[in-house]
């Protein structure tokens, strides 16, 4: 199962495990955290609970 990150667009590989979850889920690339709620292997929402750093750091990198 998959899902795209909605703050840096990574694609997250979720295992079976998350089949039937509702809970929240980190991004490894920008650590935005997800709420998520899957239902019999469905992605039925994703909402973000806390914004990813990536844009922030690329400001930063490109002012320098
Ligand atoms: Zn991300």
């Amino acid at each position: 199962m998959r899902l795209n990150c909605l703050s840096c667009g990574y694609t997250i590989d979720m295992d079976n495990a998350y089949g039937d979850y509702d809970g929240q889920i980190k991004c490894v690339i920008c650590k935005a955290v997800l709420n998520i709620k899957t239902e019999e292997g469905e992605l039925k929402s994703t909402t973000v609970a806390k914004a990813g750093q990536l844009n922030s750091e690329k400001s930063i990198f490109s002012r320098a």
